[in-house]
């Protein structure tokens, strides 16, 4: 039996690229104009949703895109509009009132190397390996003769990096409570913010949107 699309009711082979719904699918077309409409949140979830809700949803965002006027922008990540109160966050359409709390979320791994050095140097390694957030620490180990130079020492140094970095959004008035934002973002997508680390550019999204929620709310009061 072929498989239909729900929304434009093309028929799927076997290997056509499709989403499935609760009760249905979409092909990649329709996929596709979700996409455009800033529901790249619902991408993952429709397995859940019905075909109506989903077209719902469609709609809704739909007239919220069409009034989408940019007045700032935070690299590739966040796009405001201030007029209509709108907002786009990884390629999320959300209206101001959605958000209810930011917060982001880190995770740290260690790496440790060890260099074998017949002649010591003064100090620790000062040199910095790009994406470090710490700087190296490190112990000179070794045996030390009477006159304080090292016959052959091995220095380990270990890293701490940032290997996982989350912005979470808690929403309201919306079809998720939650949305988790991957915020692995480029070299080049930091240095056109004028972050030096993940980290700082969290800090900065996470500001603009903690204003946009106190912003909100007082207007609401
Ligand atoms: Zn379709």
């Amino acid at each position: 039996m072929k498989k239909q699309c729900s929304e434009c009711k093309k028929e799927m082979g076997l290997f056509s690229r499709k989403i499935k719904l609760n009760d249905g699918l979409l092909c990649a077309d329709c996929i596709g104009l979700i996409k455009k409409v800033g529901m790249v949140d619902i991408i993952g979830r429709m397995a859940n949703i019905q075909y109506q809700k989903v077209k719902e949803i469609y709609e809704n965002k739909k007239a919220l895109a069409e009034r989408f006027e940019k007045d700032f922008q935070l690299g590739n990540m966040l796009i405001i509009d201030n007029t209509n109160q709108l907002l786009v966050i990884d390629g999320v359409l959300l209206e101001f009132k959605n958000l209810k709390d930011v917060e982001t979320k880190y995770q740290y791994s260690e790496s440790v190397t060890t260099n074998t050095n017949s002649k010591t140097k003064k100090g620790i390694g000062k040199s910095l390996m790009g994406g470090l957030i710490f700087g190296p620490v490190g112990a000179v180990v070794g045996g030390m003769t009477a006159n304080g130079k090292t016959k052959s020492a091995s220095q380990t140094t270990t890293n701490t990096f940032c290997s996982s970095a989350k912005l979470v959004l808690t929403l309201q008035n919306y079809y998720i409570a939650k949305y988790y934002i991957d915020l692995n973002v480029s070299n080049s997508e930091l240095r056109s913010v004028g972050c030096s680390s993940i980290e700082e550019y969290g800090e900065l999204l996470e500001a603009e949107l903690q204003q946009i929620i106190e912003n909100t709310k007082r207007e609401v009061i």
